[in-house]
This record gives structure tokens, sequence and C-alpha cells, in this order.
């Protein structure tokens, strides 16, 4: 295969698309040695404190001012997806594959020892606005079906530059856990005629064991069933189904709960290495996912997986999840 271009596979059991992208073997930070954590990138050497020097393709720049400048949109310039070449699906026998079309960009913070946890509010209200400004220039773009907003903090989440750092990918086809969450959430609404979500937050607002955060907008909890010991879920408390159109409020507010759930989780647990993504719909069309409500799911990666967590999607819970909530809450930020 041309090593140059991903290329998407699907496997024809479960109907996943997976990327093949071996081009990214040659990224030079995946030579380190394993011994060099991510959080010890030395500052001059790191690629992100003058991201033009370092051959990266500048989108925007965001927040300019005494400081020069607070977020920069960038191209990746090791992407995952690639190009506008979409929907000449081939098949080999009982295989499909297509070319790994897309867009893939890094959103880079200007401090380089300070993470979400660490930022005021305002700043990470900047960050968050930019996500939103990203999805909306990115879903014009062809070939585009599914916008990933993320982030991995620390080396066992898979951050390979500690430069705090998120990523969004433009991606050509809806992925795996997406499709599960939409399909979960269209039967229950077909079922009971209510959004699975609201009747999730109806009850844990109204219980509050399970809280860790709330403000005017949003409401940050440990889910019933997590996947992750320690897992921080945020979810708009109104119905909201598309996170591109959360309004600017909101953003403060979701802005808010994000920076203080890190915050807990970074004083509480020891700065532990964790990913955060947004759920969020496909790219809009016609209405379609109005049963949806958007979140975003924090995942500390408090342990190493092996075979039963590989083999079933998620961590053995060992902490009970109404005491992991307890004591995110408890926690002085
Ligand atoms: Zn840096
Ligand atoms: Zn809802």
């Amino acid at each position: 295969m041309n090593k140059e271009i991903s290329e998407l596979r699907q496997d024809p059991v479960s109907g996943d698309w997976v990327i093949i992208s071996t081009g990214r073997a040659k990224r030079p930070e995946s030579f380190k040695s394993r011994h060099v954590a991510a959080s010890e990138t030395p500052i001059n050497l790191c690629p992100f404190e003058n991201p033009q020097e370092h051959g990266n393709t500048i989108i925007k720049t965001y927040g300019a001012g005494d400081h020069g400048w607070a977020v920069q949109a960038v191209k990746n310039k090791f992407p995952i997806v690639s190009g506008e070449n979409c929907g000449f699906e081939k098949r080999i026998g009982p295989y499909a594959k297509n070319d790994a079309a897309g867009h893939h960009e890094v959103v880079i913070f200007k401090d380089h020892r300070k993470s979400l946890a660490q930022l005021k509010t305002a700043d990470v209200g900047l960050i968050t606005g930019v996500f939103k400004e990203r999805y909306l220039e990115l879903e014009k773009l062809p070939c585009v079906n599914y916008i990933l907003i993320m982030l991995n903090h620390g080396r066992e989440a898979g951050a390979s530059i500690s430069h705090p750092h998120a990523q969004i990918m433009a991606l050509p086809f809806t992925p795996s856990d997406i499709r599960r969450s939409l399909e979960g959430s269209k039967k229950y609404q077909a079922e009971r005629g209510r959004c699975v979500h609201c009747d999730i937050l109806a009850w844990e607002l109204k219980e509050k064991k399970r809280i860790v955060f709330e403000n005017d907008y949003f409401a940050a909890l440990v889910p019933y069933a997590p996947k992750f010991s320690y897992e921080v879920r945020i979810f708009p408390k109104k119905h909201s189904s598309y996170f591109e159109e959360v309004g600017g409020n909101e953003l403060n507010n979701f802005a808010e709960a994000l920076r203080v759930s890190l915050a807990k989780i970074y004083n509480g647990l020891n700065n532990p290495s964790y990913n955060f993504f947004i759920h969020t719909p496909p790219v809009e069309r016609d209405h379609e996912y109005d049963y949806y409500h958007w979140h975003l799911e924090i995942n500390p990666r408090l342990g190493v997986w092996g075979g039963f967590e590989l083999g079933t999607g998620g961590d053995v819970i060992d902490v009970d999840p109404d005491e992991a909530a307890e004591f995110l809450r408890s926690i002085k930020i």
C-alpha cells in the first residue's frame, strides 16, 4: 500500500472502519526511548514553542496581545487522515477499503507547563471557542462525515509531545464508539419517547450522589456504569444535540465545567494521564440526530490495559462510582 496516504479499511463483521496509517511510523517522536516520558519534553526542544519555526502550517492564531499568541490552530505535520479524495470505495473479496481523506489539526496552547487544569476559565473558554470555530469551518469541507475533538494528556494517554495541545480530526466515517452511542440513544428515544441523556441528568441532579460539579448550563458527573475509574462526563443540562450549536454564554460555562473537572482530577489523583473527547453527532445534514445529546468524556488512564480491558473495552472499575464522585467533589481546586 501507498505509505504516504492512510487507508480506511472496514471490518466486514462489525462494520467498523479503521485507519491504517503506516506513514506515521516515521514521525520522529516514535524513535525516542519509551523511557522518555512525554512530560519531560525539554522546552528548548519543544516544537510547539514556535510552531511556525518548526515547519507547522498555521491555520489561525488566537488571542494575540502582549504575549504574542494564546492559542494556535496548525495543520498536523503527521496527519492520520489527509486530502479530499474520497468516495471511491473499493472491494477486495470480503473487504471494503477507501482512502483515508480528511483533515487533522492541532490546537496548541501557549504555556509549555500549564495543562488545562492550571489555566483560568477565560483561557479554557478561548480554547473551547476555537474548538467550535474550527468545527464550523471543517464541516463545510468535502468528505467530512465526523469531526472528532480530543486531547491526550500524559504518556499513558498517548501524548507524544508534552506541550499542552488538543487535536481535531475531520474524518470521512463515523467512529464505532460514536455509532454505538448514537444507536443506543436512538433506540431509547424510539422506545420511551425521551432522550436517555436527559433522563440520566434528571436522575443524577436529583440524587446528587455522582455529580462532581455543576453550574447554570452544565453538569459534570461520574457515570453510573463508567468505562474508566474516576471517569467524568460533562453534559449540557438542557437538551442540546450538537456541540457546534453551543452559545457564547454556555461555552463559558462549558469551559468552567471542563477546567474544574480536570483540576479535580489533577489535584486529587496526582496529575494522571487522561484522554478527553467530545461526543457529538456526525456533521449535521437534516436534523437527523435531534435525539442525541452531546457531551464530553474524560477518561483517566490510571492502569495499563491487559487482555480483559482490551477484550471488553474498559477498565475493571476498582472504585465505586459514588465514592469516586464524592472524592472528586471534595478536592479543592
Ligand atoms: Zn513547549
Ligand atoms: Zn437530552
